[in-house]
């Protein structure tokens, strides 16, 4: 696993899309079930909040419709 547990929650994990290759999807890193972001039906995944600034979406809390650990997505681009 390369990312350090957060101290506040430790049961959440941290996505930089940044570093994400094709279409955006990437695995749960808690069971690997693929999450897309394009798929917007909440059966993979459920959106719990967001974080815009300035009009822009820079961060996005989902959880995973399989075994519904909480992502936080950020590095989204402009
Ligand atoms: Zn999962």
């Amino acid at each position: 696993m390369m990312m350090k547990k957060p101290k506040e929650k430790d049961s959440l994990f941290s996505i930089n899309l940044i570093a994400i290759e094709g279409d955006g999807s990437f695995p749960c890193p808690q069971c690997g079930m693929t999450i897309s972001p394009e798929d917007e039906t909440e059966e993979n995944y459920k959106v719990i909040d967001t974080t815009v600034v300035n009009n822009e979406l820079t961060e996005l809390i989902i959880e995973c419709g399989k075994c519904r650990t909480t992502i936080k997505l950020v590095g989204f681009q402009q």
